[in-house]
């Protein structure tokens, strides 16, 4: 693509399709971030004026508690405050959402919390928060038209992809790095036929998908060119997190960052719902959790400037490595208005973070969820982070994932004949 400011080069749909009355629900237009240009609702990201990103805005009739909580135990309970048809089609989605938000008493205790929760998303339909954003992606897809449901990926986002499509019968491409592990491979293969392994990083995957669909017509690429769309559906995450806690905001919270754009939502939902008077306005503090092998935000965080140096990543979690990433800027601006902070933490402090989520709660996490508890543990070591405050770590995903990230690290205690015997001689308990 030549110049993203050019809003028929990122068009996708065909331009004899008419949109229908309320396909994006309340949502009134796409507004820049940077300088407030608006344009009309559609496959458009970049503000013609500044390139800056393009993000939906909404007239919001009154929303009530009583509304919400007489709607269905998924995202859609919250159609009205996304850019989705009052009509939206359930039964062609995957239904995520509506997850649990888990009180750690066993973490809290060992982290020095008092008040801890663990928002777990990887219970979503294909295990990481990312049916959220593609449910709403994929709704925007359908009112546009579009022939072909894509993305490129570091791996959940394209699991999500592929499952969205064959459950809508759109037809899915989805674009991956080649190095990546291999069951987010196969969570992917079985759904669709068009896997596309990439030699690169994600960077490179992504820049080949903003190529294509500046080429091809038809095509909505979930995080390209209906990103402002797709991004939505992190607000949920926030909307779930206040509504569970009984209609009021946590008052610290730890989220992982690979582009940055589901902390930034979830920024947006509690501001949102206090705006629309659903829950009070009391302060909150928003933290990033990146992994060292990729932390552009976390260093340019501790270095006090505002700019992003974009940097190559190395590091297991792989979900979170987006060496440029999109919104990072707008995570630096959140965390340091909040007064919380950007940490970053080593590999084997990620794999431990797996490891002690997986033994004080019983949930298995992928590195990404590593990072994030691995993170929190940090932020309260280094007196960051107020142990005195209630506070909700989000797990976005799977262990089952990237098995390989620890399973050089567990296994058996012993391996015995069987025989009572040999159970004992083992010197098990
Ligand atoms: C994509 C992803 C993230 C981060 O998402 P961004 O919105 O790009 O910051 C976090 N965790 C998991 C498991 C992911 O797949
Ligand atoms: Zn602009």
């Amino acid at each position: 693509m030549t110049a993203v400011a050019d809003n028929t080069a990122t068009t996708t749909t065909t331009s004899a399709h008419t949109l229908r009355e309320g396909a994006f629900g309340n949502a009134r237009a796409l507004a820049c971030r940077e300088c407030g240009h608006e344009v009309e609702l559609g496959p458009f990201y970049a503000c013609p004026e500044c390139f800056g990103p393009l993000e939906v805005s909404y007239d919001f009739p009154v929303v009530t508690r009583e509304e919400i909580a007489a709607g269905p135990r998924n995202i859609w309970r919250y159609k009205a405050l996304l850019p989705v048809p009052d009509d939206i089609e359930q039964s062609k989605n995957t239904e995520p959402g509506f997850t649990r938000l888990l009180k750690a008493h066993n973490l809290g205790r060992e982290l020095g919390i008092d008040n801890l929760w663990v928002k777990d998303d990887s219970t979503n339909p294909t295990n990481s928060f990312k049916d959220r954003v593609v449910a709403c992606a994929l709704s925007a897809a359908i009112e546009l038209d579009a022939k072909v449901f894509a993305c490129p990926s570091t791996g959940n986002l394209a699991n999500a992809v592929a499952a969205a499509g064959a459950r809508a019968g759109i037809k899915t491409v989805v674009f991956i790095p080649s190095n990546l592990e291999k069951p987010k491979q196969v969570n992917s293969a079985v759904y669709t036929d068009n896997l596309v392994a990439v030699n690169g990083n994600y960077d490179d995957v992504n820049k080949l998908a903003s190529e294509i669909a500046g080429e091809e017509e038809g095509w909505a690429f979930v995080n390209v060119n209906v990103r402002p769309f797709y991004a939505e559906g992190s607000k949920t995450l926030g909307y779930e997190i206040a509504e569970q806690l009984g209609w009021r905001l946590p008052e610290q919270v730890v989220i992982p960052v690979a582009s940055g754009s589901q902390l930034t939502k979830v920024h947006k939902a509690f501001q949102e719902l206090i705006s629309l008077g659903l829950v009070e306005d009391t302060p909150y503090k928003v933290y990033g959790a990146q992994a060292t092998g990729c932390s552009p935000v976390s260093v340019a965080y501790k270095a006090g400037v505002d700019a992003i140096r974009p940097v190559k990543p190395d590091t297991i979690a792989k979900s979170l490595a987006i060496g440029n990433p999109a919104d990072g800027i707008y995570v630096l601006d959140i965390c340091r208005e909040t007064g919380g902070a950007v940490e970053d933490i080593s590999d084997d402090e990620v794999r431990q973070g797996i490891l002690l989520l997986a033994r004080t709660e019983g949930i298995f996490t992928e590195t990404a969820g590593g990072t994030t508890v691995g993170v929190l543990k940090k932020l309260v070591e280094t007196g960051q982070l107020d142990p005195t405050l209630e506070t909700v770590v989000i797990n976005t995903g799977m262990g089952l994932k990237t098995l390989d990230a620890v399973s050089d690290h567990v296994g058996p205690r012993a391996t015995i004949d069987p025989s009572y015997g040999a159970f004992t001689a083992a010197g098990i308990v």
